[in-house]
């Protein structure tokens, strides 16, 4: 593991708005009331989307007078990395500056044929789930749509460096994505219209604990792929490691998942950590079946990642094994995912809190927590 430290300055609040959450739409409108001609705003859209590039002093073919309007007129200030942690297998977990003085958690995962790139979408989550470290930080703030997008260029800019490109946008951060859909459906639509980076609906993954009225006024405004962390098979259970259950009952969820399915066509992907003793055995694997019944499913089982003070643990290769089975013969192949980096605490989803043990020694730490009560 290699630990590098960047002291850099915090970012400051700008009273610009973010060129980070501009659509070639609003591009286009800013520079007519310019009276740039279009093929400025093309070239400017190619940096920005084809390239990837954001660094406005380097766009070569823009001329002077247009930089000046642009650098007047927007905000072009960049994500700045805080730390940066390199795991032995491919994963890299990020620190970066946010607004406010807090630090946003992004984690890059490197396979052979794709790069994926895990986005937080809030500093915390109100959310509470049991097991999970984000849940225990509390929360601070929704993160806002230059933020989620300045994660991507920043890693963009990351990898770039390597010969490669982001990929694959998973929002497995930290925060529930759907408690901010506000922010988060334009950071969504910059991702996948074809005009902008144009990734692949399927290569855009949106994870929920199940939000359930925001299902489908998300899928009404922008097609992603949908990911549904259920973790439990009855509502008992469920409600005890998922507060949020109680509001959204897995009837409730269920339906929805339905009507999302049935308005996008597309398969949704369920989520199941395995927790030892708690959610596993072969008479919750009956009531899983049950509970998919009649959804077009596939199921990641995920063996719980340990952290510092959690009281769960993660189950023996049999139980894993004997709980894969039991779905495999109804009908669920449900391969099981081993978190990579995880000797970064860079698992998707426990991205948070380490950064409290595992930072300890930088000087940052102390606002990681302290400027992110303040606000
Ligand atoms: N709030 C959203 C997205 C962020 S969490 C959600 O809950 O879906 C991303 C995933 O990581 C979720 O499935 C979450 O349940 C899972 N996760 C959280 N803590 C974990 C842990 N200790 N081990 C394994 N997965 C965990
Ligand atoms: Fe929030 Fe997701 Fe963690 Fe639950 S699992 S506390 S919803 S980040």
């Amino acid at each position: 593991m290699r630990i590098t430290s960047m002291n850099e300055l915090p970012a400051t609040e700008p009273l610009k708005p973010s060129i980070l959450r501009q659509s070639p739409e609003a591009l286009r409108a800013q520079c007519g009331l310019w009276g740039e001609k279009s093929f400025r705003v093309t070239q400017l859209c190619q940096w920005l989307f084809e390239r990837r590039h954001y660094h406005l002093e380097t766009m070569s073919n823009l001329p002077a007078s247009f930089k000046t309007k642009l650098r007047e007129h927007f905000d072009w200030q960049l994500p700045s990395i805080a730390s940066r942690l390199d795991s032995a297998d491919g994963a890299s977990k990020i620190l970066v500056h946010g607004k406010k003085n807090q630090f946003i958690e992004l984690v890059i995962l490197r396979y052979a044929e794709r790069v994926s790139l895990c986005v937080s979408s809030q500093v915390g989550c109100k959310l509470a789930c049991t097991f999970c470290q984000t849940g225990k930080l509390g929360f601070f703030r929704n993160l806002l749509a230059e933020e989620i997008v300045g994660q991507f260029i920043l890693a963009n800019d990351v990898v770039a460096s390597e010969g490669r490109a982001i990929s694959h946008i998973v929002f497995m951060g930290m925060g529930e994505p759907l408690d901010n859909v506000h922010e988060v459906i334009p950071a969504l639509k910059l991702f996948t219209a074809p005009d902008c980076f144009g990734l692949s609906h399927r290569r855009v993954t949106l994870s929920t604990s199940g939000i359930v009225d925001k299902i489908m006024p998300l899928a009404q405004e922008v097609r992603v792929a949908l990911a549904v962390s259920l973790h439990a098979p009855n509502d008992e259970l469920r409600s005890s490691l998922m507060p949020i259950n109680r509001r959204f009952p897995l009837a409730d969820l269920k339906r929805e998942l339905l009507l999302f399915q049935k308005h996008s066509g597309d398969l949704v992907t369920i989520e199941y950590i395995l927790l030892k003793g708690i959610n596993c055995s072969e008479r919750q694997a009956k009531e899983l079946v049950h509970f998919l019944h009649g959804l077009r499913a596939k199921i990641n089982l995920i063996p719980f990642n340990a952290h510092p003070g959690s009281e769960f643990q993660r189950p023996d290769e049999d139980e894993i094994r004997s709980f894969q089975s039991y779905l495999a013969k109804r009908g669920y192949p449900a391969p099981v995912r081993y978190s990579k980096g995880a000797d970064v605490s860079g698992a998707c989803g426990q991205l948070a809190a380490k950064q409290q043990a595992m930072l300890q020694d930088l000087p940052q730490r102390k606002n990681i927590i302290r400027g992110s009560q303040a606000q």
